[in-house]
């Protein structure tokens, strides 16, 4: 509101608005409609007294000529002319009795030539100054003319007198006679005109009122103020406040009144009371119309803010509780106004905050790719979870790299992966299950009642379940998972405890070779050795502490030595000795094998060296990363270690897994190039673990093919047995080697020589040995000691490896 008061409702100020407008619409109306009323009445007013004006001076025309001719008629009378000429006083006054009753003056009076009195009745005598007047007219215009009229006073009584000479052929005297200007004329006055009427003359400060129409007590009033205007013969209204006044000259013809000192006017007079009674009448009822007006608009007014407030008054108040984070009221709309269209639209704006608020709830807890619930409402149920059983299994599990999936598939394929993923482990849900996503690829599922035995069931049905392929981008995309177990009570009683252990078990369970494991206490004692690790790998190199041991590869046919495998060993001063599944991938996280990578192909490169000088010319295969892959002065090191170690790149083996290509392929497959360029020979190693479609193989410039461990292993599970055999064909098909790793036993050689894989690696031939011993062993295994399993093998009959070979346990 533009109206600068301030602490004033909404309501209250529409109000006053309008009821100001009101008003002053109004007032000036009022105003100029009553000041035009009002000057037309004055006008009308003084129109009419004008009027009257004209009227009363016909009236004196009209009594002048009438009383001349009175008098003209007493002088045309021969005995009173005759009386006249005789002097005979008794008859004129006899005469002038008669004819002044007859005529109603009050006294007459004859006058000779000279102005001498001759006769008179009434106080005749008085009249001497109008008949000496009228005389000196006659002087001048030498003419008889009309009657003289002319004021007069008798006996202080204010008369009109008329003077007529008397003719007798030549005027011998003069006769006046002096008629009565009374209250009985103003009456007769106002009869005519309608106005009070009085003859007056103004004294100095004086007015002196000669015959009036005027009550008494109205006379002070009227002639208040009232004063002669400077040319006195056209005075008019003036002065005077409640009379509207006309003043004129009592009518005389010959200028007498300007001689007399005592000037004798006429006074017509309008009260303003009545003048304006018109005026006032409609002036009144104006006022009583604009009144109620005002009161009408007040309620009006009151009525329409009380109307136009209420809907606001609970618009304010859903927007108060829309600040107090209350979204649930609706406001009710009853009309259809411009309101119901704001009420709407506030409910709708109030129900889209709900909703987005919802939604923000919601995304806050659920994972935005697959719509599972966050780490923070897995906590919470859990704890309800907890509260309400005896026992509960907490499975932790990743899609097992999942990384080096994603950036062949590609980040938004990998998304979608995902989700397919979440939708699967949804289905697979049962009553009372909790499922969560952790992180990109981490899940949790939460069992309550289930012991280790019912957990891990599940997460075979889950690994089985995934490992069949979910249907993406056209592809059939197989997974596996890594999971950890770990179970209420044994090994935690709170949530996030048991979050922890499970996920130290998964963590586990994928640095070293199975799928699945259970929390043991004090496992993560491990994580925190890989931190340790990581840490002091730089000062062991230094010390000594890192060696090598190399375990030898052999064809499978004819079980010649062919080559060894270059495999780090690290034995630390405190904690013994450390699995390279262990610290290898630590160092690869934290960025340090490409050091590593130097040092064993160095170590790799003496050792053939020194080998050769013994007299056993054999291949060396040497692990590499995926850092070593994009590392562009690899090839350059290898020029010089070989060049240094004087030895022949073609028996050189580089063994890299799929995924540590997949990481980075264009710049792998440059440095692969280089590599290759040098004559160095490149394994894919742990073949069949990958993801990578098969049908990349080609594009892949490699020379032989490793097939893992795990389907080695287990080659008497035909579906094992089925992989093998396909990676076989398939390096052949390429025209690559095929090696087979984890040859644990008899049966596996046989089969795999049926199948035609040309190389074996395993426990079955020998465990990992340092270089003095390999060399030990490879001069007996030529010897022919290794021809015992070859008639094991040709055989058919299963007998233990020798105990020479440490075939048992692990390098
Ligand atoms: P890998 O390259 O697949 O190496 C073969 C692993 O299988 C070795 O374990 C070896 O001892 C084991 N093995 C050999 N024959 C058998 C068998 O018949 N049965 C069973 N169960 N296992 C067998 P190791 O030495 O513990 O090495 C583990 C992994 O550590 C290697 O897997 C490799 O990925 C990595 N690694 C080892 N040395 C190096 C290295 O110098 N550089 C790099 N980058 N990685 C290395
Ligand atoms: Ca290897
Ligand atoms: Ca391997």
């Amino acid at each position: 509101m533009p109206i600068g008061i301030p602490n004033l409702s909404f309501r209250s100020k529409v109000v006053m608005l309008a009821v100001a407008l009101v008003a002053a619409i109004q007032l000036i109306t009022l105003f100029s409609v009553l000041n035009a009323l009002k000057n037309e009445q004055l006008r009308q007013a003084d129109a009419s007294v004008t009027l009257a004006g004209v009227v009363y001076d016909e009236y004196m025309r009209n009594r002048t000529e009438q009383l001349s001719t009175t008098v003209s008629v007493l002088v045309q009378d021969f005995p009173f002319r005759e009386a006249i000429g005789l002097r005979d006083v008794r008859n004129i006054e006899d005469v002038l009795e008669n004819h002044s009753r007859r005529a109603g003056a009050d006294a007459a009076a004859v006058f000779d030539l000279n102005g001498e009195h001759i006769a008179s009745s009434g106080g005749g005598r008085s009249l001497r100054a109008a008949a000496l007047a009228a005389m000196a007219r006659y002087d001048e215009t030498g003419q008889i003319g009309e009657p003289t009229t002319t004021t007069a006073f008798v006996d202080d009584k204010l008369h009109q007198a008329v003077t007529v000479p008397v003719v007798a052929p030549t005027v011998i005297a003069w006769v006046t006679m002096a008629f009565p200007v009374d209250a009985a004329l103003a009456a007769d006055i106002r009869k005519l005109t309608g106005l009070e009427s009085s003859f007056v003359s103004f004294d100095v400060g004086r007015t002196e009122i000669h015959a009036t129409t005027l009550p008494l007590e109205q006379r002070d009033a009227a002639f208040a103020g009232v004063l002669l205007g400077a040319d006195r013969d056209s005075a008019g209204a003036l002065g005077g406040t409640d009379w509207i006044t006309r003043l004129a000259p009592i009518r005389s013809n010959d200028g007498a009144s300007r001689a007399e000192d005592r000037g004798v006017y006429v006074a017509l007079q309008l009260p303003m009371m009545a003048a304006l009674r018109a005026y006032r009448d409609i002036r009144n009822n104006l006022i009583a119309v604009a009144a109620i007006a005002v009161v009408l608009t007040i309620s009006a007014a009151v009525w329409l803010s009380r109307m136009v407030t209420r809907p606001i008054a609970s618009l304010v108040e859903a927007a108060r509780r829309l600040g107090e984070g209350i979204y649930t009221h609706k406001i009710e709309v009853k009309s259809t106004d411009e309101f119901a269209v704001l009420a709407a639209g506030f409910n709708s704006m109030q129900q889209a905050i709900a909703n987005r608020e919802q939604d923000i709830v919601h995304m806050a807890h659920h994972d935005s790719l697959s719509g599972l619930p966050t780490r923070e409402i897995v906590v919470s149920e859990m704890r309800d979870a907890i509260a309400a059983t005896d026992q509960l299994a907490v499975v932790n599990f990743v899609l097992h790299r999942f990384d080096e999936l994603a950036s062949s598939l590609g980040h938004r394929t990998a998304d979608k992966l995902i989700q397919l993923v979440a939708g699967r482990l949804r289905d697979q849900l049962e009553d009372g299950h909790l499922l969560g996503h952790l992180k990109h690829q981490e899940f949790v599922l939460v069992l309550p009642d289930a012991d280790r035995d019912e957990a891990e069931r599940r997460v075979v049905a889950l690994q089985t379940m995934l490992r069949a392929g979910l249907a993406v981008s056209n592809a059939n995309v197989s997974l596996q998972i890594k999971a950890g177990i770990a179970l209420y009570p044994a090994h935690g009683v709170n949530a996030s405890e048991l979050l922890r252990c499970a996920a130290i078990a998964r963590d586990d369970a994928s640095h070293h070779l199975g799928a699945v494991g259970v929390y043991v206490p004090g496992q993560e004692e491990a994580s925190l050795k890989s931190i340790r690790i990581v840490g002091e790998f730089p000062r062991a190199l230094q010390n000594g502490d890192l060696w090598l041991e190399f375990q030898p590869k052999v064809d499978c046919e004819s079980l010649g030595l062919t080559g060894a495998e270059a495999l780090v060993r690290w034995h630390h001063p405190e904690m013994g000795r450390l699995s390279p599944e262990i610290f290898v991938p630590a160092i690869e996280q934290a960025g340090g094998i490409t050091q590593l990578t130097r040092w064993v192909i160095d170590e790799a490169a003496k050792t053939m060296a020194a080998w050769k000088a013994s007299g056993i010319d054999t291949t060396m295969s040497v692990n590499v990363s995926a850092d070593d892959l994009i590392d562009d002065y690899l090839p350059r090191y290898l020029d010089e270690t070989i060049g240094k170690h004087a030895i022949d790149p073609a028996r050189m083996t580089l063994e890299v897994t799929e995924s540590s290509m997949m990481h980075d392929i264009e710049n792998s497959l440059d440095v692969i190039g280089e590599l290759r360029r040098r004559g160095l020979r490149i394994a894919i190693d742990d073949f069949g673990t990958g993801h990578s479609a098969l049908a990349q193989l080609k594009r892949l410039p490699v020379d032989e093919l490793k097939i893992d461990k795990s389907f080695v292993m287990n080659l008497s599970d035909p579906r094992d047995e089925a992989v093998v055999r396909t990676a076989i064909e398939l390096a052949h098909q390429f025209g690559l080697t095929a090696v087979a790793e984890g040859v644990e036993n008899d049966e596996t050689l046989t089969r795999l020589r049926q199948l035609g894989c040309e190389t074996a690696q395993g426990f079955l031939i020998s465990r990992s040995l340092r270089a003095g011993e390999f060399l030990l062993w490879a001069r007996n295994w030529s010897d022919g000691r290794g021809a015992d399993i070859v008639s094991i093998v040709e055989t058919g009959q299963h007998r233990p490896p020798r105990s020479a070979t440490g075939g048992e346990g692990r390098g």
